[in-house]
Parts: C-alpha cells; structure tokens; sequence
C-alpha cells in the first residue's frame, strides 16, 4: 500500500478544497470543486467524465425575526423553505399555536447509546471497549428532516426553529436537505437567542425569511480504470456540502482521490476488476448526484460488485461553554454493509487489521429503509455495498472545520478502502447481491 498519500498530503487536499467557501450544490465553490477533482484524477491517469446533474439551487438572504417592542434576532432561513419579504403575526409555541401563527418550535438532538447500536450491529470494533458507556449526539432530532411538518400540520403561517436542544450555540443548521419547498418560510434561531423570544411569548411580530431557489446544471465527476474482471467497482463520495464543510464531505473525497491515486498505479492487471470512481453533486439536494448515475448507468449495475461509500473521517466533538472542542477520539464510525456473510467478514477483517475502533458493521437498512449515506439510493437497486459514514453532531453546521477532520484516521481509511476493493478479487455481483 506504498501508494497511499500521506495524511499530510490528503489533510492539503481538504484544505484546498475547504478554501474554495461555501460547496452548496450549483454554487461557485462547488462547480470549482468538481473541475479540480477532474483534474486531480486525470493527473493520477484515469478517464474522466463529467456528467451533468440538474439540482434546484436555493440561495438564502436575510433572516430576521423582530417583535413589536423592537427586540430582533438574526437567523438562517430554512433550506428550500418559501421565502417571506415581511409577514406579521402572532407568535407562539407550538402547543399554544392558532392557525396563521408564526409558530415557534424547538429542536432536541437525538441521543444514542452505543450499547443499543451494540444490539443492532452485525459485529463491532471496539477495542477499548467504549461501546458499553459511550453516548452519541446525532445530529438530528427525533423527526431527521421533517421539522416543518408539525408546523404546517397545525396550520401555521411560518415555523421558527428554536435550536435550545443543541449541545453548542448556532443558527447555522443546514436542515433539512431533502430539496422538497416546503410551503410556508421557515428560520433557525440560536439556542441563546431562541431562549429570549420563548420567554416573551406568545407576542406580535414580523418575520423575514428571503431566499431565491433555481435549477442549475451541476456534474458528477465518473473516473474509470480497467481492471482483471467484468465487473466494476464503484467507490464513491459527494463534492457538495452545507457549507465549507470539511468533514462534510472534503475529507470524503480525499479519502476517494487517495483510492483512487493507489490503483492508478497498481498494474491494471492486479486491479481485481473495473474501478469506476465517482463523486457525486446534489448530496444537499436529495441525493440528486446519486439518483442521476442510477438513472444513466442504471443497466450496468448488474456489473457492479460493490458500491464503496466514503464519507466522513470526523472527530468527537463535546460541548464545553456552548462550544464545540474536537476530542482526540474518531466519532462513531458506521459501516453499512449488504447482508453478503463474505462481505460482512472481509469488511470486519479489514476494520481489525487497520485498527479503526470505535467501529459498527450495520444492515444497510437498520435505521431506515436506506442507509443514511449519499448512496442511499443504491440499495433498493440490490446493488451490494459497504457505507462508511459517520455522523457527528456538527455535520450540517458550519463548525464543521478543518479541526473537525480525524486527521489520525485518514491514512488507515484510505487503506480499509484499498483492502475491501482487493478483498472483492474473484468475486461475481450475483453471490453478492441480495434483494432488499
Ligand atoms: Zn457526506
């Protein structure tokens, strides 16, 4: 594995990526993003293309919320959610709302204990032995995306989101991102500020909540390399993300560049088959890059041996003061794994002989009907996949920093990714591929 980067060297792709600003889909950063990841893999001597991918882009402004007495607090519109110029009303919490209220409901992060994951996983890594007492702060509350919805349900003119249950103080929560335009405006307010407005309340006042959405042509970057089989193997991140994000999925496409730059120099004859890199638009946007491949390549994924997903080498974060301080621990590292048992081992093999600890081996499908990864969508096609994805608590945020990144973890992910592609050697899609 002497063709691995060094941390040192993915940590600089991260930082030059990072740099470009804000990757939403369809903005400046994200479309410089997918031309330097062309370059980089036509650089490392593989055939690239660039697909297009239509995705809505939405663009927010101001975001305001001002009461009668003068009091205001700045917030961040909700993604996708109607824009509001000015609309005056009563406000009021959720349980005292009328029709037509501006209705304030507060947000909580779900805690999970890692003893109950323990309970659904298929087999764990846990060499410290942390999985009996550690608690992991999701970075959602118990209704994921669908926050608007006992808003709208209760007939509210907008919905103020009151981020009191946060571990750290932010209005910067970049939810939900399933690209659906919810029908009334919506605003993020800060845990301190969210707290103010709920002890004046209920009360009149005025919400601005701008932004601008449209339909733009963005790419998935398709890199391929032929290998000693029919067969392909697909290994895949996003190029997108909620903000600068670095964890989000900067450190997942070093991850796939660092693979990727391993088997260009592998003889093409030692590659076990095809190697099709990709790196998806649109994640923040339905999946959208996603969908789009599945739609184009969808009778070649009967080919397909495995769909590798990479995303997020993310450190521990805890609270201290309302801030968030990167602990030395990796967060919690989920593996999603299609119920193949010789899959399933050679992903446990792979996660013991590179020590990646604090780590799960999961059913695809063991907290909702799709893994929760940029791939999700692979799986009801039965394409068979491993998913590495964790998911801390600042992933939507904008404290998603290059201090965020699990610096430690980079090298020792990068060659998992390169041992479960060579595991697959003589492998055939139909051992492998379970109906869902
Ligand atoms: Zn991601």
């Amino acid at each position: 594995m002497e063709h691995i980067p060094s941390a040192a060297e993915m940590l600089g792709w991260i930082e030059t990526v990072v740099g470009q600003g804000i990757r939403r889909p369809g903005y400046p950063a994200d479309a410089w993003t997918e031309q330097w990841l062309a370059e980089r893999l036509s650089g490392f001597g593989l055939e690239v293309t660039l697909e297009p991918v239509e995705v809505r882009r939405w663009r927010p402004g101001a975001g305001l919320l001002r009461l009668d007495d003068g009091t205001s607090w700045t917030g961040l519109p909700l993604p996708f959610t109607a824009p509001a110029k000015s609309l005056r009303g009563r406000i009021a919490r959720l349980a005292d709302a009328r029709p037509g209220d501006i209705v304030v409901d507060e947000l909580t992060f779900t805690e999970l204990p890692q003893s109950y994951v323990k309970t659904l996983a298929t087999s764990a890594y846990d060499p410290e032995g942390s999985f009996g007492t550690l608690v992991q702060t999701l970075p959602f509350g118990p209704r994921m995306m669908e926050v608007v919805e006992p808003a709208l349900a209760a007939g509210a003119a907008a919905f103020v989101g009151a981020l009191t249950g946060l571990p750290w103080d932010t209005r910067d929560y970049y939810v939900p991102y399933d690209a659906i335009e919810r029908p009334i405006p919506g605003l993020w307010l800060s845990g301190t500020d969210a707290r103010q407005l709920l002890a004046r309340l209920p009360c009149e006042g005025e919400l601005i909540a701008e932004s601008a959405v449209d339909t733009v042509i963005t790419h998935n970057v398709v890199a391929t390399l032929p290998g000693g089989s029919p067969h392909t193997v697909i290994v895949a991140s996003h190029h997108d993300a909620p903000w600068a994000s670095a964890v989000e999925d900067a450190s997942g496409l070093a991850l796939v560049l660092a693979t990727a730059r391993h088997w260009a120099r592998v003889p093409a004859a030692e590659r076990p088959h095809n190697l099709t890199f990709l790196l998806t638009s649109g994640h923040m946007a339905h999946a959208a890059g996603t969908r789009a491949f599945i739609d184009r390549h969808r009778p070649e994924l009967a080919d397909v041996v495995l769909q590798l997903h990479l995303e997020h080498a993310a450190l521990r974060c805890e609270a201290v003061d309302g801030k968030l301080v990167p602990t030395a621990d990796p967060e919690v590292r989920w593996w999603f794994t299609t119920r193949a048992p010789q899959l399933e081992r050679l992903v446990a093999t792979t996660l013991e002989a590179e020590d990646l600890r604090r780590s799960f081996v999961l059913p695809p499908d063991v907290f909702s009907p799709m893994p929760p990864t940029d791939g999700a969508f692979f799986h009801p096609e039965g394409v068979p996949l491993v998913h590495f994805l964790s998911a801390p608590m600042y992933l939507f945020d904008s404290a998603d920093t290059i201090d965020k990144v699990d610096v430690a973890g980079l090298e020792p992910l990068a060659r998992a990714a390169v041992r479960i592609v060579a595991g697959t050697a003589g492998w055939t899609p139909d051992e492998l591929r379970i109906t869902p």
